[in-house]
């Protein structure tokens, strides 16, 4: 056998362990995925006092374990949108997605946090109809469940956060905005914010917990789906991430 191909043999045995690693992964992330699912109801259940009566502090601790759990779940989405990046579109499921009823089932995700940290999350009812977006309702819901997560954990108690949708028909896109009153990014800080796991100083105060791996996700995403993402933010008046997202 020349060197030619000696090396093409080992590049595929190379390509075979990487795939079955990948296919480990994949199993693996869609199995914990389902735990942490079930493992959020439950826990939501104790806190909706549907098995009885809670007191402040169980109520608080429970909010917190709702949240962890949440984030592990954001965690595991990660591993399976990019286990298998250069398959990334065989992978999609395709279908008509309404927004409104996505956007309306993510903010249902957290009613246990913004109720603990007595949040008034608002969706702003559209100026005109919003037309479906052909693409994978779990990728959307998984940019949207991110800059919600982020709004509610870097916004304080008591305050507003706004969500809206918008259709630009000379662009045909459609644009979704999260809105919060909270921390902001700093000017030197905005840059980095996409970068993987970066986390900017005021956030780690704000919140210990977390993993910068958010927003690296959701731009990826978003420009996968042949979208933009992009925010506006100050100290002083707080966040707006905006996703557009084309028509067809
Ligand atoms: P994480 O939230 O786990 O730190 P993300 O990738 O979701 O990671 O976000 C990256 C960083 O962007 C955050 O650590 C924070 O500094 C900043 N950020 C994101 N969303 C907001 C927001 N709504 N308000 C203030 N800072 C934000």
């Amino acid at each position: 056998m020349d060197e030619i191909e000696k090396l093409k043999s080992e590049n595929e045995e190379l390509k075979k362990v990487n795939e079955n690693k990948s296919d480990l992964i994949s199993v693996t992330a869609h199995q914990l995925r389902t735990s942490l699912s079930a493992l959020k109801w439950t826990l939501k259940m104790f806190l909706d006092k549907d098995l009885g009566d809670i007191n402040k502090e169980q109520e608080e601790y429970l909010g917190k374990a709702i949240e962890s759990n949440q984030r592990a779940i954001s965690l595991v989405n990660y591993l399976l949108t990019f286990n298998h990046t250069d398959n990334i579109s065989m992978a999609a499921h395709i279908n008509d997605v309404n927004l409104i009823i996505l956007l309306k089932k993510v903010i249902s995700i957290f009613q246990g946090e913004l109720k603990n940290k007595k949040i008034e999350l608002i969706f702003n009812k559209p100026e005109s109809d919003i037309p479906n977006i052909n693409c994978d309702e779990e990728m959307i819901m998984d940019v949207l469940q991110n800059l919600i997560e982020n709004s509610i954990k870097y916004s304080n108690n008591n305050s507003v956060i706004n969500t809206s949708l918008k259709y630009i028909s000379s662009n045909n896109v459609v644009i979704i905005s999260v809105h919060d009153n909270g921390i902001g990014i700093d000017k030197d800080d905005q840059m980095k914010i996409f970068n993987k796991f970066f986390r900017a100083p005021n956030a780690i105060d704000k919140e210990s917990v977390g993993s910068g791996l958010g927003l690296f996700t959701a731009k990826s995403i978003v420009e996968k789906l042949g979208g933009k993402i992009w925010f506006e933010s100050s100290k002083e008046s707080g966040t707006t991430f905006f996703v557009s997202l084309p028509v067809s």
